[in-house]
């Protein structure tokens, strides 16, 4: 277990959001994407961004950018978000597709922890 001080960092976080992350995260290995933690803490999409950018630069997570394909209702594919967007011409790895423009892409983010995290 190791313990995110959030202070000044995500000040827009309650007592009661704080005791919600720490159940999410109270296990290692734990995985989250911001519109489902948007909606489980009802706090705004970009808000989430901000948690799992702090999670990533305390070195408490691992952020992956996921790949969306209309021929699949789940990601395709995930690259490290740090590596930014997938180069075009992009071949999707479930329906074997060529992909010239990011339109008929979706992207999110996702966070993935490897220890507990306690947000105090
Ligand atoms: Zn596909």
């Amino acid at each position: 277990m190791t313990r995110l001080v959030c202070e000044d960092r995500l000040t827009f976080l309650s007592g009661r959001h704080k005791s919600l992350l720490n159940e999410h995260f109270s296990k290692p290995l734990q995985t989250a994407q911001p519109r489902e933690l948007a909606i489980k803490l009802g706090i705004e999409y970009s808000q989430v961004i901000a948690i799992l950018a702090v999670l990533a630069a305390d070195g408490y997570c691992r952020n992956w950018l996921l790949i969306y394909h209309n021929c699949s209702e789940t990601f395709v594919d995930r690259v490290p978000l740090r590596e930014g967007m997938p180069k075009l011409p992009y071949v999707c790895p479930y329906c074997e597709v060529t992909i010239y423009n990011y339109d008929e892409l979706k992207l999110d983010v996702m966070a993935e922890t490897e220890i507990s995290v306690e947000f105090v």
